[in-house]
């Protein structure tokens, strides 16, 4: 659903799928797209699915289908572990909240569970995945004075407080050192965090775990102020660049790799060096770059229009490309 290439490759597979198949296979699709079209009102979303993809039999909504199938892994020793769905961020370019809807935190102990049965099973590496990874278990806590954990103890929720705001609690560091707890996992990744949620007490539990990976993903957006509050990215530049320079102080060997999205309404010369100057001193491992596109439903589509144009958002996408991903060992970032 963030873009339409991928919405067309899944028209294409069911299309494979159906084709030439007798009797006709049951075709449901869930996710984002459905998601998406069950929250419109109008039903033209859900009309235009039906039309494009006639071979499939039920769309169903995400909030639905839950987390309790269990995936279809094909790789052993490495595995993705949702631990959250949706988000309440409403970053104005973002569709997520209203394709996957509010965040819910799946139970502390299936995650656990689930990670223990994988190691079990000879899994090593696991990454555990959310739209805000580290805000995870918001929804679980029923008071901000105490959570108890699978193994009895009980702990007081991290409010998230370093941005000189606070945050809603989360239970993100306690269950990233529960995972690595567990015999047999050897390396514990996650992704996506965002700057808000980044807490002390995760910085910490990074610091002291060595089994967590030291390559952090943090998306910043954009290094100027002003398009970062259009955004609705609640952080400043020069919070952004502090939360790095207190990671890297507690965490030596931390490597840093984020977002960026060029083109984003408003966005001029000066704002877009702004995130040039910013990715120079936060000197990112690489950065996932896109041009920003206007998708339906966003508050940047219903109110900021689309001013930069398409060529002037591939000159400053190879700009900070340049800069961020060829430096030295050339790497590809996904655009
Ligand atoms: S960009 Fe990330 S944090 Fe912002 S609304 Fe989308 S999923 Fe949420």
């Amino acid at each position: 659903m963030i873009r339409q290439t991928a919405e067309d490759k899944v028209t294409g597979l069911v299309k494979n799928i159906a084709k030439g198949r007798n009797p006709k296979p049951k075709i449901v699709i869930t996710g984002c797209m459905v998601g998406m079209a069950t929250r419109d009102d109008s039903g033209k979303y859900i009309k235009a699915l039906k039309k494009r993809m006639p071979e499939v039999d039920e769309f169903l909504p995400l909030e639905e289908v839950g987390f309790d199938y269990p995936a279809l892994r094909s790789d052993i020793t490495h595995a993705w572990v949702p631990i959250s769905n949706g988000c309440n961020n409403f970053c104005t370019f973002c569709v997520v909240p209203f394709t996957r809807g509010r965040e819910i935190s799946r139970p502390y102990k299936e995650i656990l569970k689930e990670i223990e049965d994988l190691s079990k099973n000879g899994c090593k590496e696991i990454t555990l995945l959310g739209q805000n990874v580290n805000s995870y278990g918001s929804d679980l806590v029923k008071s901000q004075k105490s959570y108890k954990l699978p193994n009895g103890k009980i702990v007081k929720p991290v409010i998230v407080k370093h941005l000189g705001k606070f945050r809603i609690p989360t239970l993100f560091p306690y269950l990233l050192e529960d995972v690595c707890n567990i015999k047999g996992i050897e390396t514990v990744k996650f992704i996506s965090s965002n700057p808000w949620d980044f807490s002390n007490e995760l910085i910490s539990t990074i610091a002291k775990n060595e089994k967590i990976d030291r390559n952090l993903h943090i998306a910043v957006q954009s290094g100027d102020d002003k398009i970062l509050k259009k955004m609705n990215r609640w952080y400043t530049r020069s919070q952004y660049l502090n939360l790095l320079k207190k990671i890297k102080s507690k965490i030596p060997n931390a490597q840093i790799s984020t977002d960026i999205i060029v083109g984003f309404p408003g966005e001029g010369e000066k704002e877009f060096q702004n995130t040039v100057k910013l990715s120079e001193t936060a000197n990112f491992a690489y950065a996932y770059i896109s041009k920003y596109s206007d998708r339906p439903q966003t508050a940047a589509h219903k109110g900021l229009g689309d001013d930069v144009p398409y060529a002037e958002k591939e000159k400053r996408f190879r700009i900070l490309d340049e800069l961020i991903n060829h430096r030295g060992s050339p790497r590809t970032a996904v655009h």
